[in-house]
């Protein structure tokens, strides 16, 4: 016998790989009596709807969201105000609206004001790759991952629990902090990488000594690593750097100075202060490892190619 679902009505507004993830995972787990969705383009729309992953595909966030008594908003940070304030006067009283977005505080300031009859509960599933669009969402993306909530303060705690146990169900682990330490831990666990990755992408295309055949060539050494990330939805890191603003300048000036040190063993032969950072950030990448957040196969488990064996 099925469990009950947890929800009647789930409600994603924004179908990429985030909202596809969601109904997928949801769907799998019946984790909702019915999956209603919308995005913004009729193209999308049309394509989520040939998927059959969803039980709905409406043209409205207003339609969407009635009766639903779970809402995510799984659209780019910048549009999540202007998107909560067009779907607050049709939510059924006592809904939950969460949303997905890289940032919270600003996520926070801009929805929380139009959420005064709902249960806000901001989350953010520290999970994803560089593809986009309704093709790119599978169901195990969340397995093992992290799911952190951020509930401003006075947030029901049934709500909460509610939301909790929501993205337990999909597979992820989840932490609850506070929007403005959330948006520290990100900018350098998250923002600042996707910086210097597409900092270091932009370098390399821009050499006048390297030509882009060789640097394509021969990117197996480390570069290959950057360009995948450097690959991630242009519209998505936008916002994520103009709504965490003050949090990644923090992580850069210090970045900087590092860098600055770094540069300054280079420049002057000193061997020994760089065998000693390399020696450290060799034993923060093992930690990483040993708590189960990567793999340890070489070459992040990439298959590689064998030799096949002479005959005889
Ligand atoms: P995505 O694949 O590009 O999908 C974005 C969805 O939002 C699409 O359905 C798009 O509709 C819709 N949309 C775009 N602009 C909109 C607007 N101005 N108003 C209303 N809807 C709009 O993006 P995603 O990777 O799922 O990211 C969604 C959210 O998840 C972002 O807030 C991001 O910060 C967060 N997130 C992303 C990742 C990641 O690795 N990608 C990880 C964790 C959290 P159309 O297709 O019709 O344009």
């Amino acid at each position: 016998m099925k469990a009950a679902p947890q929800f009647n009505k789930l409600a994603l507004i924004g179908f990429g790989l985030i909202g596809g993830s969601i109904a997928r995972a949801a769907r799998e787990q019946h984790l909702a009596g019915e999956i209603v969705t919308t995005a913004r383009s009729a193209k999308t729309r049309g394509r989520v709807a040939e998927l059959g992953i969803v039980d709905a595909v409406v043209e409205t966030n207003a339609e969407a969201v009635k009766d639903a008594d779970l809402v995510i908003l799984c659209i780019p940070v910048g549009a999540c105000g202007e998107v909560a304030q067009e779907i607050a006067p049709y939510l059924k009283p006592g809904a939950i609206v969460s949303d997905v977005g890289s940032v919270k505080g600003a996520v926070v300031k801009d929805m929380a004001p139009h959420l005064p009859n709902a249960h806000f509960v901001p989350a953010h599933p520290v999970a994803g790759t560089e593809h986009s669009g309704p093709d790119s969402g599978f169901a195990e993306l969340f397995i093992n991952r992290w799911c952190i909530l951020t509930p401003p303060e006075g947030t029901d705690p049934g709500a909460v629990e509610r939301l909790r146990a929501f993205w337990a169900a999909l597979g992820a682990k989840v932490e609850t902090m506070t929007p403005d330490h959330h948006d520290l831990v990100l900018a350098i666990t998250s923002h600042l990488p996707h910086l210097i990755a597409y900092t270091i992408v932009g370098t390399a295309d821009e050499l006048g000594q390297v030509t882009s055949s060789e640097v394509m060539k021969f990117s197996a050494g480390g570069f290959r690593d950057f360009t995948r990330i450097a690959a991630s939805d242009p519209t998505m890191w936008r916002d994520v750097f103009l709504a965490n603003k003050e949090a990644v300048l923090e992580m850069l000036g210090t970045f900087n100075e590092d860098l600055s040190k770094l540069t300054r063993a280079i420049r002057r032969g000193d061997g020994e202060a760089l065998f000693e950072h390399f020696t450290r950030t060799r034993a923060i990448r093992r930690g990483i490892v040993e708590i189960g957040q990567d793999s340890a196969a070489p070459d992040f488990g990439r298959p590689h190619a064998h030799l096949s064996k002479k005959p005889g």
